[in-house]
């Protein structure tokens, strides 16, 4: 998979701006505030049909433009194809096209322009709560396994409309739960089995990476926590279904008392643990750091490994407060497939790659 290039018109600060892409490392280099995170934006927003930092299109809108128009042109699925996106700054809702056709959504272009994304929001990944930890099993899994993306909107909208019944608190609406919790438990089953196995591929390859980062010093586990009975989520179907059935019975009463739906899988979670010490609590900045990216750097491994395809590498700001040795790892894991990266000083990266120089919305 490779990205040749990409034309911007209207986006963010770039009032039109075109750059070409080299197959290995691009480099994007610019003082703070002229525009390489809204570069890798765009890519991004190409790559899975929305903006990584905002949900509200029209932030990406270039100040009193009336549209924004992002092109780009790449390698992919054996071909050469072509991306385009049009946003518009009133209510008309955007237009994806591939190869000139137009999309009826985003699920048109998934696998086009497949990408691995690491912005420094994602160092809260392993700091804070459970939320974005279960949240990155779910798009990785999601990109790479339709049925997994079936069953998980399946999940989502059967937990919202028993939310809604708890919530409401009208004992004569009660008599739908029996039927919502059957349903969630069959597809929780299906859930928390996906999960297991990818967790333990993921862990696998993202602790050879963290091991090397950290000169042998660092043994990374990632744990995979789900419903509390559940003590072997590698079980047969059967069995999960059996477990997450009876924790939910167990849990009647109190769903209804706090009116919250507190049984099932949508509570996942995953613990990080350096050497046996738990991230969230012990990992230093740096440690955190290293640890991110491992991951983000299995998430390529395994997509890649699943699809044929080496997703493009978009890492945003990934050097800073990484010691020397670190930094190095990150460098040299960067010889194979396409990567972006920016960074505010080059003397360090300029052998490895293409700079391009951005300054105030334009590329030089
Ligand atoms: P840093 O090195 O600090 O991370 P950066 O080069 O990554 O800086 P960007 O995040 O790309 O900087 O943002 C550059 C500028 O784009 C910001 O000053 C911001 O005000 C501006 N900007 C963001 N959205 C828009 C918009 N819709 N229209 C015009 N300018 C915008
Ligand atoms: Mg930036």
């Amino acid at each position: 998979m490779q990205l040749h290039n990409l034309y911007l018109r209207g986006f963010r600060n770039y009032d039109e701006a075109q750059a070409d892409f080299v197959p290995g490392v691009n480099l994007i280099v610019g003082d703070n505030a002229n525009g390489k995170t809204n570069l890798l934006e765009a890519i991004s927003y190409l790559s899975t049909g929305h903006a990584f930092r905002t949900r509200k299109e029209s932030e990406l809108i270039k100040f009193g433009a009336e549209f924004a128009e992002l092109e780009a042109r790449l390698f992919s699925q054996e071909r050469e194809q072509e991306l385009r996106a049009v946003l518009f700054s009133g209510r008309r809702p955007r237009q994806i096209f591939l190869n000139g056709v137009k999309q009826k959504s985003a699920a048109g272009i998934s696998g086009v322009l497949t990408s691995v994304l690491f912005c420094p929001e994602d160092l809260l990944i392993l700091k804070k709560g459970a939320a974005p930890r279960r949240k990155l099993l779910d798009s990785v899994l999601c990109q790479m396994r339709p049925n997994y993306a079936l069953a998980l909107g399946e999940y989502s909208r059967i937990l919202e409309q028993k939310a809604a019944v708890l919530r409401e608190a009208v004992p004569s609406m009660y008599v739908l739960l029996p039927d919502y919790n059957e349903r969630l438990v069959q597809i929780g089953a299906i859930l928390i089995s996906y999960r297991a196995r990818f967790l333990q591929s993921l862990a696998e390859c993202a602790s050879q990476f963290h091991r090397e980062f950290s000169g042998d010093r660092e043994m990374l586990t990632m744990q995979y926590k789900t419903v509390s009975n559940i003590d072997d989520p590698f079980a047969p179907l059967e069995i999960l279904r059996q477990k997450l059935s009876e924790h939910m019975q167990s849990h009647e009463r109190a769903e209804r008392e706090s009116a919250q739906c507190l049984s099932g899988p949508h509570k996942d979670d995953f613990e990080a643990a350096l050497n046996g010490l738990p991230m969230a609590q012990f990992a230093s900045q740096g440690q955190t750091r290293t640890a991110t990216i491992s991951i983000k750097l299995a998430e390529r491994e395994l997509l890649k490994r699943d699809t044929d395809e080496e997703p493009l590498l978009l890492l945003d700001d990934v050097l800073s407060e990484l010691d020397a040795g670190r930094q190095d790892f990150v460098l040299n894991h960067l010889r194979s497939g396409q990567v972006f990266i920016t960074c505010c000083e080059t003397d360090r990266l300029t052998e490895i790659g293409q700079v391009i120089r951005i300054e105030n919305g334009s590329v030089l």
